[in-house]
């Protein structure tokens, strides 16, 4: 609820969240809901150390850090701080890119912000999510190719899955995307099995590799398309829009080149905006993105670009 659950506004951000003691104890509240539990003996009884948000089980006596395992663990930068970006991230609608948020927060470097911005859109994706159902459409489209600079970390057309639920009419529910390694391979019957439910009602084009899915516990309903006759997008609507907001989203977010493996990170950042894109509380959105954050694996910047160790 928002004022109780989380801030409704940026001043109440503020007002909560003036201390690293309050960060710690917001943080604990959404890792342990129902109150500490002992990861070594499930005991209920701890008391907190004097280091900073250690947990000590009075049962085993082992310590347990409340960041421990999150993206917040091991870094050097005040949660305040932290809480600041995410609310930051949170409240610009169509997103940040890493040199504005260099700039409101007043980090020394770009690769700083770089790296906030990968470890939160890593914590954007829940580990838990439920399937696609209903009538669901399912495509391929084409994103990327327009870098402005030359690099070599720039990517021309990248294939990227996207699955899309339909109800009905001109109404979209929610999505899935995942990138394709080439198109019209198996991978979208793959893609197909891991975010829609079985017994769905999956809607394609005509591809021939994609008819399996009638055999593999979907209703599959496809139609052979004849291009310079029909347009794609009269018989898949719902992946039409989301492919072209998607296009847009990419062009005008990222002014810098993106690697394959980044647009990974891309994709689940714009699925977590578009999937609640009908939530009105930004305030909503931060205590989501804290939730999941706080359930995510820590991400030094070394797995994300593969390069040496460095501590942000
Ligand atoms: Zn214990």
């Amino acid at each position: 609820m928002a004022g109780v659950d989380y801030p409704r506004t940026h001043q109440q951000l503020v007002a909560w969240f003036s201390t690293e003691a309050d960060c710690l104890a917001y943080l604990a509240r959404l890792r342990w809901p129902g109150g500490f539990v002992c990861p070594g003996c499930g005991s209920d009884r701890a008391w907190r150390t004097a280091r900073r948000g250690m947990w000590m089980c009075s049962g085993c006596g082992r310590q347990t850090s409340v960041t421990a395992g999150t993206i917040f663990h091991r870094s050097h930068t005040p949660l305040t701080t932290w809480f600041a970006a995410i609310w930051f991230v949170c409240a610009s609608k169509n997103g940040v890119s890493a040199s504005t948020l260099q700039q409101v927060l007043g980090f020394g470097s770009y690769e700083t912000a770089w790296a906030w911005m990968h470890k939160l859109r890593r914590a954007m994706v829940r580990p838990e999510r439920e399937l696609l159902a209903g009538v669901v459409e399912l495509d391929e489209t084409m994103v990327g190719g327009r870098a402005k600079k030359a690099s070599s970390v720039v990517i021309t057309k990248v294939p990227v899955m996207v699955a899309v639920e339909t109800p009905g009419g001109r109404k979209i529910g929610r999505i899935r995307l995942a990138r394709a390694d080439a198109r019209n391979s198996n991978q979208l019957v793959d893609f197909a099995h891991r975010v829609i439910a079985p017994g769905a009602h999956i809607r394609t084009d005509g591809a021939r590799n994609l008819r399996q899915l009638g055999e593999q516990g979907f209703t599959h309903e496809y139609r052979v398309l004849i291009s310079s006759v029909e347009p794609a997008h009269e018989y898949l609507p719902g992946v039409h829009l989301v492919a072209s907001l998607l296009k847009r989203w990419v062009a005008g977010t990222l002014h810098h080149g993106i690697s394959k493996r980044q647009l990974d990170y891309y994709l689940d950042e714009f699925t977590f905006r578009f999937n609640r894109r009908s939530s009105r509380s930004r305030g909503l959105l931060f205590y989501r993105l804290l939730q999941q954050a706080v359930a995510t694996d820590p991400h030094p910047l070394t797995s994300l670009i593969g390069g040496t160790e460095n501590s942000v």
